[in-house]
């Protein structure tokens, strides 16, 4: 029995090999048999360049179609996969070449890793690919392409390092299985009721989680179709939309196509499905959707090291704030700072255990110890807790966390009543030291522009303060034009906060 990944995909490949497996709308077409035969040229370019099994693939390039043959292809041929987000220069290549010594490198050709004068030199090679498909790696390539045997692989074989999004600190490369990969698509095609005849909008980079396996795992094993946009552009997406039956984005994604007068119900007539993840959606979003479109958007929960956790129903009910249930075959609990399991409502550390949970960090034992229990559970560094429906609730990351006067303060309740406020756009909470409170709140607020008149800092203290616990009311509120989000759109609160330390000293 071979457990690759790229084996189950291949076992629902269409029976017609001409079937479309990824579209860029009005410029190409990839039917499953390009990606059949790319996969296989690539796999064979890099053995040939003496890649062995096991061996890691570091790959930093543009999104194209040949990036997802790619990724195939270190499947099929058993070798490590490392996708690098685009927007990483030369100092962060400098660290993740040296942590990950990969074997071999696919790069743009605009990427630093090409630079004749970078440090770091792959023993079999640096390819280069560019958002077109072309480069030293394809080049010579169709001509020598043969099929290629899937390479035997057990379930626990590492497929890929896939580095986190550095939202907390520096990137942690987590190793994933094919045996985790696998279970989680087949548990989120089921939650989801995803088929061949689904046809994904994707949008979302393809070096993360979401956009890798996510979207394209899931429909490699459906047999299922993809429309793939370079980025996410909301003139595109509305103009490609009635083509789509099931999206998945980001919350700022939504809160764009929700900014354009032009996105309606009969925009997304043909749509069943849209799903939202990375970063929490705001119940205002989840609201306003509803009422504009009549679609509840799906929101579910997951992370590099975990593959997808939890999820809101695709039959019964979408909670505004949750992520709802945990997925099938996966263990979530909510448990305090001394490690013991918490009851329904409290508020507590999430921790995961289950088919998809990574097998550690890249040659960090030390950290890998230190985020399992030892009954296998793993530290998601998230805080939640469980409704009386059992809907997961994610209230933020424990990093996060603020401690004022010795009061525990959740931004997330925070940022719920600033967000409220008549003029507020949207806002990030966090503590900075403070001389009497340890830390002190303090409210970073986009200004909504729409409105009339000016948003005053001591009407936000006000509004605030009326709904909330003196010690959880903001003693700051700062505006900002806008905050600072990685690519995934995630709030950098690390940058707030270093940002803004020195206001109360
Ligand atoms: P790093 O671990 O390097 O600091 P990161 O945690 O942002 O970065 P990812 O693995 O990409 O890296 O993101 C996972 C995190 O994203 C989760 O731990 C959680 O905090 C957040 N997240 C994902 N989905 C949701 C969601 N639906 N609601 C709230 N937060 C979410
Ligand atoms: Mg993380």
């Amino acid at each position: 029995m071979n457990d690759n990944l790229f084996e189950s995909f291949r076992m629902r490949f269409p029976q017609d090999p001409r079937a479309v497996v990824m579209e860029i709308p009005g410029c190409r077409q990839y039917r499953y048999a390009d990606l059949d035969r790319d996969s296989a040229m690539f796999a064979l370019r890099l053995s040939d360049a003496g890649a062995n099994p096991g061996d890691r693939v570091m790959v930093q390039v543009e999104k194209s179609l040949e990036a997802v043959a790619v990724y195939l292809a270190c499947l099929r041929a058993g070798f490590v996969f490392i996708p690098l987000n685009t927007a990483y220069g030369r100092e962060e290549l400098e660290y993740l070449t040296a942590d990950a010594s990969p074997a071999a490198v696919v790069c743009d050709p605009a990427s630093h890793l090409a630079a004749a004068d970078f440090p770091y030199s792959a023993p079999c090679g640096t390819f280069t690919l560019d958002c077109d498909g072309l480069g030293s790696l394809t080049k010579g390539a169709r001509e020598v392409a043969k099929d290629l045997e899937t390479v035997p692989c057990r379930g626990e074989d590492v497929a890929a390092i896939l580095y986190t999004s550095g939202t907390t600190g520096r990137a942690k490369g987590a190793m994933l299985t094919h045996a985790n990969l696998a279970s989680n698509a087949v548990a989120l095609c089921d939650c989801w009721g995803l088929s061949d005849s689904d046809v994904l909008l994707h949008a979302l980079p393809i070096f993360h989680t979401h956009g890798l396996f996510v979207a394209i795992n899931t429909t490699l094993l459906q047999g299922g179709q993809m429309l793939f946009l370079p980025r996410f552009d909301v003139e595109q997406v509305l103009s490609v939309l009635p083509r789509v039956t099931v999206m998945m984005g980001v919350p700022t994604y939504y809160t764009r196509l929700l900014n354009d007068a032009r996105f309606d119900k009969w925009a997304c007539r043909s749509i069943r499905l849209f799903i939202s993840g990375s970063a929490p959606l705001l119940p205002e979003t989840f609201e306003e959707f509803r009422r504009r479109t009549g679609h509840a958007i799906l929101e579910r929960y997951g992370m590099t090291e975990t593959n997808m956790i939890a999820s809101n129903p695709v039959d019964g009910d979408r909670t505004a704030g949750s992520v709802g249930y945990p997925l099938p075959g996966v263990a979530v609990r909510i448990c305090g700072e001394d490690g013991t399991a918490l009851a329904d409502g409290q508020i507590g550390n999430i921790e995961v255990r289950g088919p998809s949970v990574f097998k550690g960090y890249w040659r960090n034992p030390e950290k890998t110890n230190a985020e399992f229990c030892e009954d296998g559970f793993f530290k998601t560094g998230d805080v939640g807790r469980f409704d009386s429906n059992g809907y997961l609730h994610i209230v933020g990351r424990s990093k996060d966390l603020i401690i004022s006067g010795g009061f525990n303060v959740y931004p997330k309740e925070v940022e719920e009543v600033v967000d409220r406020i008549d003029g507020v756009g949207e806002s990030a909470v966090i503590g900075v030291s403070h001389p009497d409170f340890g830390e002190g709140v303090v409210a970073v607020v986009v200004p909504d522009r729409t409105r009339a008149g000016e948003l005053t800092v001591g009407e936000v203290i006000a509004e605030a303060r009326s709904r909330l616990a003196a010690f959880k009311t903001p003693k700051a509120v700062v505006f900002v034009e806008e905050l600072p989000k990685n690519a995934m759109g995630k709030i950098e609160k690390a940058k707030l906060r270093s940002a803004y330390n020195d206001l109360f000293s």
